[in-house]
């Protein structure tokens, strides 16, 4: 036995023992057993002083200073310490291991719950609390289908089929959609994991209304250019007829080519690389030449004027500015009536560039406002047709703006107006 100190602590007994004999045996007397005996009680007070040693010790295990012992104690009592200091090293790195799981799980940004094999919480991390409105001081330990009530849940929890996520609005907001997808692990332990995916959603519902609305725009037109063309086909018409019905088509066919003109300047918004911050664009010349369009779209029909305040340019992408300003320019003349007067103000200040568009049209309701930079959206769907509108020109001018880092206010009174004004940051003027 290596390093054992039980043949010492044998030794001694025995040494004891075989001294006792034979001083026993050379005084033929009792000299023997005293010898013997005070071999023992020495032993034994010296057993009993490391018993001792070792109670005091492992009531409080000190390891600053090493346990030390003699003869065939020490040897005992430094492996003891050796032992218990390396299991205190490996409690404290399994601690600290664990301490950094918690606060990794704590970091997530996903939503994390653990129960334990009844279904209890046993752990969540803030961002679940949050989502599913639970209270960790007074929620753990409670079963989590007493928390989280939603009927088609609690089925899904019960049911085991976890191949999926479920999705629910969350407990704590009506208003958000939550993913639960539950993991079962170590067992019969459940791991859920909960993601926010209400932005996901609006998306895909985005996309769809997009794709329907795009569809029925196209669908109009359509129909009625084949209408058309069944007309000119199966009746025998005259020249004059002829082409007043040729006129019809190529106005459909002009509306379809609008249309998709704009959705492919949306989609070129949604995807190019962000406007330039170096390039200029002169705008006295961009200005002069949105009133001289303005002009051409009115026909005559109305008064239009501009105005300079303060003199400056703007940084960024010069298709993408004018297409925004003349949108709002071109929607003035198509929403005020004949006679009506169009003001356009381009101004510099240390605060930034405003261009502004203003009419005294047919105005819009505030009700209307919020909603009138959505793709599609129209006050009057039938007014915005007949003056060759698809309902994508303010989106395009929201999107253009915002690439440039300006907004769009937006000021009407029905009957009496409105005041469209793309508002440029400082970032952006070079005077
Ligand atoms: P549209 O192609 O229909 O003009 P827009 O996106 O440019 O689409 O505008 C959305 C809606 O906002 C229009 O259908 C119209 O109802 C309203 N609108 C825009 N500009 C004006 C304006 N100057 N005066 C009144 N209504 C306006």
């Amino acid at each position: 036995m290596k390093n054992s100190a039980i043949p010492g602590a044998i030794f001694a007994l025995l040494l004891s023992a075989v001294l006792g004999a034979l001083i026993g045996w050379a005084s033929q007397g009792w000299l023997g057993w005293a010898v013997f005996s005070a071999g023992l009680l020495w032993q034994l007070f010296y057993h009993l002083r490391h018993f001792v040693l070792l109670e005091r010790w492992s009531r409080q295990p000190g390891l600053t200073t090493r346990l030390q012992g003699t003869g065939a104690w020490d040897e005992v009592l430094a492996r003891l310490y050796r032992h218990e200091r390396a299991l205190k090293q490996e409690i404290g790195e399994a601690r600290h291991n664990a301490n950094m799981y918690v606060a990794a799980g704590q970091a997530l940004i996903d939503g994390l719950l653990s129960l334990d094999p009844a279904g209890h919480i046993e752990w969540c991390n803030a961002t679940a609390e949050e989502m599913l409105g639970l209270n960790r001081r007074t929620d753990l330990g409670q079963p989590l289908v007493n928390l989280v009530r939603h009927p088609e849940f609690v089925r899904h929890y019960h049911q085991g089929d976890y191949s999926r996520p479920f999705s629910m609005p969350s407990p704590a907001d009506e208003s958000r959609v939550l993913s639960l997808h539950i993991v079962i692990y170590g067992g019969k332990r459940r791991l859920v994991q909960i993601r926010d995916i209400t932005q996901s959603r609006r998306l895909d519902e985005m996309r769809r209304d997009f794709v329907a609305n795009v569809s029925h725009e196209l669908r109009t037109p359509l129909t009625v250019l084949s209408g058309f063309i069944e007309t000119l086909d199966g009746l025998d018409l005259d020249a004059q007829e002829r082409q007043y019905y040729l006129k019809l088509m190529a106005e459909q066919s002009t509306r379809m080519q609008r249309l998709l003109d704009e959705l492919l300047v949306l989609s070129n918004l949604e995807s190019s690389p962000p406007p330039p911050v170096t390039e200029r664009v002169n705008m006295t010349e961009m200005a002069a030449k949105i009133l001289r369009d303005a002009q051409a779209l009115s026909a005559g029909r109305h008064r239009i004027s501009l105005e300079n305040e303060g003199a400056g340019d703007l940084l960024g992408s010069e298709p993408e500015i004018a297409s925004a300003l003349s949108n709002l320019a071109s929607n003035a003349v198509r929403y005020t009536p004949e006679g009506g007067e169009i003001r356009l103000f381009w101004q510099v200040n240390g605060n930034g560039a405003r261009f502004t568009v203003e009419d005294n049209g047919i105005g819009i309701d505030a009700k209307y406002l919020p909603r009138l930079t959505e793709r599609f959206y129209r006050v009057d769907r039938s007014r915005s047709r007949e003056t060759g509108g698809t309902g994508l020109g303010l989106s395009i001018v929201k999107h253009a703006l915002y690439r440039h880092q300006a907004h769009l206010e937006i000021e009407s009174v029905p009957g009496k107006g409105s005041r469209f004004t793309a508002c440029f940051p400082p970032g952006r003027v070079v005077s």
